[in-house]
């Protein structure tokens, strides 16, 4: 006779301490047999070779199932559609409930709902809860009921709602026998599913490095130094815990615990406004004459504008996956103003780069700098990369560390000219928005 389980299915929450939907499950009654799914509909769409953030899954899956193994227990991880997967799953163990973390983004929110459909039809709960932020969904709205638009505001009410509760651990390592005692399952290779380890990715920890946080202000827009936490990649695959970080963020640095809420709001921002997946949130924008030009695109993703600085952010991406917040915020303004290219086409080149990559701070950020996003830098503040690099890199070591050719002749000058870029930036936006307001006029 099969004994009745619970499955946990972890997705953005792979860590095994103080994690919302894990801790339901263990403490449900019935043995939690955990799984992963490596969405086959996802992969299928990444080149194949080495991918560091496919590595990353696995090396961390790898610790999860050498910790449940010890454990008497096991991690189930398949490759393949996640619906189809938990048919089979339903199918071979008798399955009472699955247990899960909510997830944001519009495409896992339609496949949640599938699954959730699956599930009811065949009488077996789909219990989710919220793990990855402080506040989600409807928790963090004005007064009438309304999300918000501009962050400052959002901030203050975020503050003013949190309490001790919103940050108490789960304790999940108090359950920790009633995970399923099991035979161990092996997990599919990389090269099982189209990848290659690429054998020198070395990951950044994911301890809070405190010294750095106690002095973020100080450190955090300069470039050449190890002054942010370097966590963002831990946050998007939840290898940490988000409330772990936000106690320790309100203990040690308000400047900090901002960065913390500007992701929340930016998730807030998806859940609330989908449209921004694939369109300004600012609709007014959907009529800018962009020039996109793919020879100065390539230039950019190469890292090979002319501008040094934006060169060094662009090589930095291409060569570790990871881009000071400074220098992304100069060289997506310079994609975006000075080359006149559709913000959703950075948008995506850092989709495909970055290892942090997290679709609503990576849209929410995108939009902020192409100033069609909400609350967003207006259109006519153009920065000048020349003066930025000087504000910012006064002695050019990261512009050096990641273009030693500069200030040789093997080294391009500048691809186009700052006045006459800013200029065209700024007629273009103004057209725009122009353009925008006639329409919204005939249509009265
Ligand atoms: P820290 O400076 O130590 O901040 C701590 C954490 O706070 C970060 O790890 C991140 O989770 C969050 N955070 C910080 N700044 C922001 C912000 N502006 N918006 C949202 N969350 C923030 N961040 C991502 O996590 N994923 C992305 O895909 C992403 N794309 C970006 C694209 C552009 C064009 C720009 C300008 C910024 C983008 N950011 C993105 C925000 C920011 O650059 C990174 O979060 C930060 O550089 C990561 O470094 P860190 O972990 O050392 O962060």
């Amino acid at each position: 006779m099969q004994v009745p389980i619970v499955l946990f299915w972890f997705r953005r929450d792979l860590r095994l301490t103080d994690n919302a939907g894990l801790y339901h499950a263990l403490t449900s009654g019935f043995p939690v047999l955990p799984i992963f799914i490596f969405d086959q509909e996802i992969l299928d769409q990444f080149p194949s070779g080495p991918d560091r953030r496919v590595e990353f899954i696995h090396q961390t899956l790898s610790g999860i199932s050498q910790e449940l193994q010890a454990l008497g227990s096991t991690l189930v991880v398949k490759y393949g559609k996640p619906l189809e997967v938990l048919q089979t799953l339903t199918e071979q163990c008798e399955v009472r409930a699955v247990y899960a973390n909510h997830d944001y983004e519009p495409a896992a929110i339609a496949r949640d709902q599938k699954v959730a459909n699956f599930l009811e039809e065949k009488g077996i709960a789909f219990r989710t809860f919220k793990d990855q932020v402080i506040f989600e969904k409807k928790e963090v709205v004005k007064d009438n009921g309304t999300p918000y638009r501009v962050f400052g505001a959002y901030r203050k009410k975020w503050m003013s709602t949190l309490s001790d509760f919103y940050l108490s651990s789960y304790p999940t390592e108090k359950y920790r026998q009633n995970f399923l005692q099991t035979d161990t399952q092996p997990i599919p290779s990389l090269e099982s599913m189209g990848f290659t380890p690429s054998g020198d990715t070395l990951f950044p920890p994911a301890q809070l490095p405190e010294t750095i946080i106690r002095t973020y202000e100080f450190t955090r827009d300069l470039p050449a130094l190890a002054g942010t936490s370097r966590l963002g990649l831990h946050l998007r695959f939840g290898t940490v815990s988000a409330r772990e970080l936000t106690r320790k963020a309100v203990e040690l640095n308000s400047v900090w615990l901002g960065e913390l809420i500007w992701r929340e709001f930016f998730m807030m921002i998806l859940f609330h406004f989908p449209h921004v997946a694939s369109r300004p949130f600012n609709l007014e924008y959907e009529h800018m004459a962009w020039i996109n030009q793919e020879d100065q695109f390539e230039r950019w993703c190469n890292g090979t504008t002319g501008y040094p600085i934006v060169d060094a952010g662009m090589r930095e991406l291409n060569a570790t996956g990871f881009m000071h917040n400074r220098v992304r915020m100069i060289a997506a303004s310079f994609l975006v103003k000075h080359l006149l290219i559709d913000y959703r086409w950075g948008e995506a080149y850092f989709a495909q780069k970055l290892l942090d990559y997290d679709m609503a701070a990576n849209n929410g950020n995108w939009q902020w700098c192409a100033g069609t996003g909400c609350d967003a830098a207006p259109y006519f503040r153009v920065f000048n990369p020349e003066t930025q690099a000087k504000k910012f890199d006064k002695h050019k070591e990261y512009i050096k560390k990641w273009v030693p050719e500069v200030g040789t002749s093997a080294y391009p000058s500048p691809m186009v000219d700052h006045a006459f870029s800013r200029e065209r930036a700024l007629k273009t936006y103004k057209a725009a928005l122009n353009k925008a307001r006639g329409i919204a006029e005939d249509n009265r």
